[in-house]
C-alpha cells in the first residue's frame, strides 16, 4: 500500500484553473475525502483502487484528473489520436442510466474547456446510428456499457488501441451483472500500458481477481462509511397485511418532497402504485421493462421533483444521483446485503441528510438480520403508532429458532412507548 497524499482544498490538489472555476460555480467548497486522497495521485499517473460509498463524489474523483490530463496533452497529440475513431479515456459503467449520468457530469466539469474535450456516452436500448455518428473522428472520453461498446467495436465505429486511461466504475456491479466475459474481451483490445482506476463499493472475489490482473502498484483508498455518512437508517416492523397502509401513512404524514420506494419485482411496481393510488397517492414506476425513452423521462421528472413518489426495482439502486433525495424506502427487502447498501446510498449523498427506511414483516426478520450482519450494522426495530405488530414475533421467524437478543427495553410497554416516540419525534424530523 502506498503513501496517500491528502489535501483540504481543490487548489492544493493540483487542478488547473478552468476546472477550479467550474467547481466554484458548482459550489463545491471542499474536496470529499476520496477526492482529496485520489486526485493528486491520479494526476501523476498512478493506478487506483477505491472502495467508496455511493454519493462520496467518486465521479469527480476520476473525471477531474482525466479531463485535466487530456486537456494538457495538447492539441497536436489530440489531433493525431483523434484519427480513426479512437478513444483516449474510457469509462466503463454497468447501466444505461449511469452512462448518461456520468457523461453529463464530465461534460459539466469540462464547461470551461470550450469544447476542447469531446465526451460521448454509448449504451444499449437506443439507436446505434446516432452513437456511431458521434464517435466519428475520435473521442476524448467515452462512457460506455460493455455490451453496446462491443457492438460498436465490431462495426468498426470505435477502436480501443489508443486508450490511455481506463476507469471501471461500479466494478462489482459490472461483474455481478454478468459482464465478466465482455470485460475480458474489451481489455484484450486495449493497450497493456495504460492508467487504470477501479471503483467498487464492495470487493467480492471476482473484483479482487480483476484488480490483481489489471492494476499496477495501485494506490488503495477505502473511504469508510463513518467518514461520509449523513444517512439515518431505521427499520419498522409491521404486519404483512398492513405494509401498504403503513407506507401510505408515512408518505402522507411526512410530506417528503420525494421518496424512492424499492420493490423486488417489475410487476410489484405497478401493483403497489395501484394500491397507493387508491389511498390518494400518485406514484410512478421505474423498471427494466420500460423503454429507454420512458425510463429517461421518468427519471428526469423525478430528479426535478415533478414526480414525488417513485417505485422502482433494483435497476435504480446503483449509481443514480438524485440531488437531495430525502428518503429511500425498502418496501421489499433486497435479496443481497450489498444491494441494501446500494439502495440506501441513493439518499444522504454528498453530505446531505438522508433517511433509509426498511419496512419488515415477520417473514423478513431473518433476512434483515443477515443484511445487518453482512453490512456490520445493527438497527433497533421500531413501530409506528397505529401499525404495531399484532403479537410478539414468533420464534420461528427469529434466527433459526434462536431467540433474538432483545434490544434494550423491548417489553410490550416499551415497544408501545417507542412507537409513540417514533411517530411523534422522528416523523416530524424529516
Ligand atoms: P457521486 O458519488 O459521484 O455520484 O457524487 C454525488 C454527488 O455529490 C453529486 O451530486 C456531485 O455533484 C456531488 N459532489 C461531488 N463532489 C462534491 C464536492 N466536493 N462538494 C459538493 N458536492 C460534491
Amino acid at each position: 500500500m502506498s503513501t496517500i497524499k491528502t489535501s483540504a482544498n481543490f487548489t492544493e490538489l493540483g487542478l488547473i484553473s478552468p476546472l477550479l472555476a467550474r467547481l466554484t460555480e458548482l459550489e463545491y467548497q471542499q474536496p470529499t475525502p476520496i477526492q482529496a486522497q485520489a486526485i493528486p495521485n491520479i494526476l501523476v499517473g498512478r493506478d487506483l483502487i477505491a472502495g467508496a460509498n455511493t454519493g462520496s463524489g467518486k465521479t469527480a474523483t476520476f473525471a477531474l484528473p482525466l479531463l485535466q490530463q487530456l486537456f494538457q496533452q495538447g492539441k497536436s497529440e489530440k489531433q493525431s489520436s483523434s484519427k480513426g475513431n479512437t478513444v483516449s479515456g474510457l469509462v466503463l459503467v454497468p447501466t444505461r442510466e449511469l452512462a448518461r449520468q456520468v457523461a453529463d457530469s464530465i461534460k459539466s466539469y469540462a464547461a470551461h474547456f470550450n469544447g476542447a474535450i469531446k465526451t460521448v456516452a454509448v449504451f444499449g436500448g437506443v439507436s446505434v446510428n446516432t452513437q456511431m455518428l458521434a464517435l466519428r473522428g475520435g473521442t476524448d472520453i467515452l462512457v460506455a456499457t460493455p455490451g453496446r461498446l462491443l457492438d460498436l467495436i465490431s462495426s468498426n465505429a470505435v477502436k480501443l488501441d489508443r486508450v490511455k486511461t481506463l476507469v471501471l466504475d461500479e466494478a462489482d456491479r459490472m461483474l455481478s451483472l454478468g459482464f465478466t466475459e465482455e470485460l475480458a474481451e474489451l481489455l484484450m483490445l486495449m493497450p497493456k500500458k495504460k492508467q487504470t482506476l477501479l471503483f467498487s463499493a464492495t470487493f467480492p472475489e471476482q473484483v479482487q481477481t480483476l484488480t490483481q490482473a489489471l492494476l499496477n502498484d495501485p494506490i488503495e483508498i477505502q473511504v469508510q462509511s463513518a467518514e461520509t455518512s449523513t444517512l439515518v437508517q431505521r427499520v419498522f416492523t409491521v404486519n404483512k397485511g398492513q405494509k401498504t397502509a403503513l407506507l401510505a401513512h408515512l408518505v402522507k404524514t411526512n410530506q417528503w418532497r420525494q421518496a424512492l420506494i424499492f420493490v423486488n419485482a417489475k410487476k410489484s411496481c405497478k401493483h403497489l402504485a395501484d394500491k397507493l393510488s387508491k389511498r390518494g397517492i400518485t406514484a410512478e414506476v421505474f423498471h427494466g421493462d420500460k423503454g429507454q425513452g420512458a425510463r429517461n423521462r421518468v427519471l428526469d421528472a423525478f430528479k426535478v421533483g415533478e414526480i414525488e413518489v417513485l417505485i422502482a426495482t433494483d435497476i435504480a439502486a446503483r449509481g443514480l444521483d438524485i440531488e437531495k433525495l430525502p428518503v429511500v424506502i425498502n418496501f421489499d427487502l433486497p435479496r443481497s446485503p450489498s444491494d441494501y447498501m446500494h439502495r440506501i446510498g441513493r439518499s444522504g449523498r454528498a453530505g446531505e441528510v438522508g433517511l433509509a427506511l426498511s419496512l419488515i414483516d415477520h417473514e423478513d426478520y431473518h433476512h434483515f438480520k443477515i443484511i445487518e450482519k453482512k453490512n456490520k450494522i445493527r438497527l433497533e426495530r421500531e413501530e409506528v403508532a397505529g401499525f404495531e405488530m399484532a403479537e410478539i414475533i414468533p420464534d420461528a421467524y427469529l434466527d433459526a429458532g434462536k431467540p433474538m437478543a432483545k434490544p434494550q427495553g423491548s417489553g410490550k410497554k416499551n415497544r408501545k412507548k417507542k412507537a409513540i416516540e417514533a411517530s411523534d419525534i422522528w416523523l416530524k424530523k424529516f
